[in-house]
């Protein structure tokens, strides 16, 4: 295989690329409603129960209805899924990396469909959506390579008079449980490297987001991958979760989402059920609040741009986005002028209409969530951009900023994920550092500074999985920003990164004397 390359990200400055689009809009709106069967296996279930996902632009409109699953079924797809390891762990790296290569030319060809399901089933604006796109796809040609890699001959200590080695095996059934918020790109990095590593797998999607994920799923059958290899089970997460990760069956779950429901998983994980014959591995990403810091001698107008594009592009509804803003006290109120100017020019929209910059939030809870932040942060803070829910179809919001936010208020400390900003002054570089540190997570991070001394220390003492200088804190790409947080952002998997695999697999180590 050629080394891995990330695919460009489309900005639709093409007519053409804006014509696919614009079609495939227009077909997915015409299949609207259309019903998925649930596929375990060889066998199709119809439910009584549906999982309906609507378009968060307009709930009225039903994009498709999926079956909501049942703890039975569940445990039929764990079983498919045990029965299945036997061949699917035997298959040689290569061919399974084969399958990745192939899904993702399925998905390349797919692309415009792809864009444009993500645009109206998570209200992602156009380019957002293809960056998910080129995540997915980058996800699937750098794991196939990571397989080739690991599969080779693993450095070992030589030893007089025996042959020692050392080769890695999958671990088993896994059950892997994405969030919304990138709804093809990490749904399919964490399967695929679940699979390509060797290990068979019950997919459980959001419930906000099941017809992306729907792609995926097609897209790795029509690649060659064996029936019961992969079961894509929608579902509700409350009512199968607990299922599937207390299953004795089940050797690895691997999560995205809040913390409080990974907590809990990494929690009931612990619990050996009857039967069960290992400690389960959990890999848990989780939330983050994290910071942009501003130094007294930034470049302020490059620092306004990466500020309002982490904390509002897709409505601050990344893991990575900035919800908090530090600035040295000097340049306080030049900067937040710059800030307030750039969010007051943004669009916001159906994200359907392609100049919009920011879409809906992605359902009732998050809305209401918002709205009772912005009651919390008028105790914390002066609002001085936004507040306002816009119009009453479709969960819109206003890009909302909060100033004069102290360090261990609520708006600074809890993750709100959605388009809010808490800004806060540092009477120094140093406190600005210790403001950054100051919440139990630890995700991604940025610094505006042309002090090289004081980049340096940022480098040594803040305490975030990704950091970024001078640039955005969001946008990470597939190997060249492996991602994973401290603290309570997770088990720091980096995702997209050479350490991400061995996650999936142990070694064996062998040795014969001669
Ligand atoms: P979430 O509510 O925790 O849900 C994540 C997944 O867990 C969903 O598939 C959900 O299913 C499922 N789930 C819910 N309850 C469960 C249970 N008891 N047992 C097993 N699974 C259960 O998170 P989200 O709202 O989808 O995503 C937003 C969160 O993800 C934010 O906190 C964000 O920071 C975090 N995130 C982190 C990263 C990272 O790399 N660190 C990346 C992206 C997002 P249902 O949808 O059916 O409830
Ligand atoms: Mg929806």
């Amino acid at each position: 295989m050629d080394p891995f390359k990330n695919l460009p990200i489309r900005y639709f400055d093409h007519e053409s690329e804006v014509e696919g689009v614009e079609a495939a809009l227009t077909r997915l709106k015409a299949e609207a409603g259309r019903e998925y069967p649930l596929k375990i296996g060889d066998q199709t279930h119809t439910n009584e129960r549906k999982l309906i996902t609507t378009n968060p632009a307009d709930p009225s409109q039903v994009l498709a209805v999926f079956q909501k699953a049942t703890q039975e079924q569940a445990d039929q797809a764990i079983q498919l899924a045990d029965r299945t390891f036997d061949s699917w762990k035997q298959t040689p790296a290569s061919e399974r990396a084969e399958i990745l290569v192939r899904a993702a030319e399925v998905l390349r060809q797919r692309r415009d469909e792809a864009v444009a399901t993500m645009v109206l089933e998570a209200g992602k604006n156009w380019i957002e959506a293809d960056a998910d796109f080129a995540e997915a796809v980058d996800f699937l040609e750098f794991y196939a390579r990571e397989a080739l890699r690991y599969a080779e001959e693993q450095p070992v200590t030589p030893l007089e008079g025996e042959e020692p080695e050392l080769f890695y095996i999958p671990l088993g059934v896994g059950a892997v449980i994405p969030p919304w918020n990138f709804p093809l790109a990490i749904l399919t990095g964490m399967s695929s490297a679940a699979l390509v590593a060797g290990n068979t797998v019950v997919l459980k999607p959001a419930s906000d987001t099941p017809l992306t994920g729907q792609l995926f799923a097609e897209a790795m059958a029509e690649a060659g991958l064996p029936t019961g290899v992969l079961t894509y089970l929608p579902g509700s997460g409350s009512e199968i979760g607990d299922f599937i990760v207390e299953h004795p069956r089940v050797r690895f779950i691997s999560f995205t989402g809040s913390m409080e429901v990974g907590l809990g998983i990494n929690e009931r994980a612990a619990r050996v059920a009857p039967g069960q014959i290992w400690i389960k591995r959990v890999v848990a990403e989780m939330g983050g609040k994290d910071a942009i810091i501003v130094d007294k001698d930034a470049d302020l107008d490059a620092a306004a741009e990466g500020i309002v594009a982490s904390a509002f592009g897709f409505q601050g509804q990344k893991c990575s986005a900035c919800s908090r803003l530090i600035v040295h006290e000097q340049v306080y109120d030049t900067l937040l002028e710059k800030v307030l100017d750039r969010t007051a020019a943004i669009k916001v929209g159906p994200p359907k209409d392609r100049t919009a910059f920011m879409g809906p939030v992605i359902n009732q809870a998050a809305l209401d969530k918002v709205r009772s932040f912005v009651e919390i942060g008028k105790q914390e803070g002066r609002l001085v951009a936004g507040g306002t829910r816009i119009g009453d179809v479709g969960y819109f919001f206003e890009p909302t900023i909060f100033a004069d936010v102290g360090p261990d208020s609520r708006l600074g400390q809890e993750e709100i994920f959605g388009p809010m900003l808490a800004v806060m002054k540092a009477a120094n570089f140093d406190e600005a550092l210790e403001i950054a540190n100051n919440t139990i997570y630890g995700l991604t991070g940025s610094v505006y500074s042309r002090n090289e001394s004081n980049l340096d220390k940022a480098r040594d003492v803040f305490h975030v999985g990704n950091l970024y200088f001078n640039r955005k804190c969001t946008g990470a790409l597939v190997g060249v920003h492996p991602f994973g947080g401290f603290n309570m952002s997770g088990t720091d998997s980096k995702a997209g990164g050479r350490d991400y695999l061995g996650l999936f697999l142990q070694a064996k180590s062998i040795s014969r004397k001669v």
